[in-house]
C-alpha cells in the first residue's frame, strides 16, 4: 500500500470535451508526493500538478474509491516511548495530540488513506516497532 493512484473523468477548462485525470499519492523516500495528471482528448492540452500534502477533493476521492486504510501495532503497551516519539515528529504534534493519536491507534480509530498510513508504519518499524498496513473494516475492497 505504499501508493495508490485513482482515476475519474472530468470537463476540459479549455474546450469542454471530457477529460481523463488521474492522481497518485506514494510513499517516497520516508515522505508522501502526489501527482495529478490530466490529458484532454479534445483539445490535447496536457497538465501535471504535484505536491507533498494530498489535497482534499483527492483525498476524499481515493478514499471513497480505494478505502480507508488503519495502522495495527502488535507489541504494545511495552514499547509506548518510541511509538509516541515518531508521532511526535510525524507533522509536528505536541505530546498530548500525539498521546491522544496513540490512543486512537490503539482503538482502531485512526484512518487515512493507504501510503499515509504506509508511510507512519514504516517509520514505526524503523525504530523497532511492529507496524502493520491493514484495510479499515467497513470500507470498500479492491486495491
Ligand atoms: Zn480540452
Amino acid at each position: 500500500m505504499d501508493f495508490a493512484t485513482i482515476h475519474w473523468s472530468a470537463t476540459c477548462d479549455a474546450c469542454g470535451a471530457a477529460q481523463h485525470r488521474s492522481g497518485t499519492q506514494a510513499v517516497v523516500e520516508d515522505r508522501l508526493r502526489w501527482d495529478e495528471e490530466h490529458v484532454c482528448s479534445g483539445c490535447g492540452s496536457t497538465a501535471l500538478v504535484c505536491g507533498d500534502t494530498l489535497p482534499d477533493r483527492l483525498r476524499t476521492r481515493m478514499l471513497a474509491e480505494h478505502g480507508a486504510a488503519r495502522l495495527v501495532l502488535s507489541d504494545l503497551p511495552a514499547r509506548r516511548l518510541p511509538i509516541l516519539r515518531v508521532l511526535r515528529n510525524d507533522g509536528g504534534r505536541t505530546l498530548p495530540e500525539a498521546r491522544a493519536l496513540l490512543e486512537l491507534i490503539l482503538g482502531g480509530g485512526h484512518h487515512g488513506t493507504g501510503p499515509e498510513i504506509e508511510l507512519l508504519a514504516r517509520r514505526l518499524r524503523a525504530v523497532g516497532v511492529a507496524a502493520e498496513t491493514v484495510r479499515a473494516p467497513g470500507t470498500l475492497g479492491g486495491s
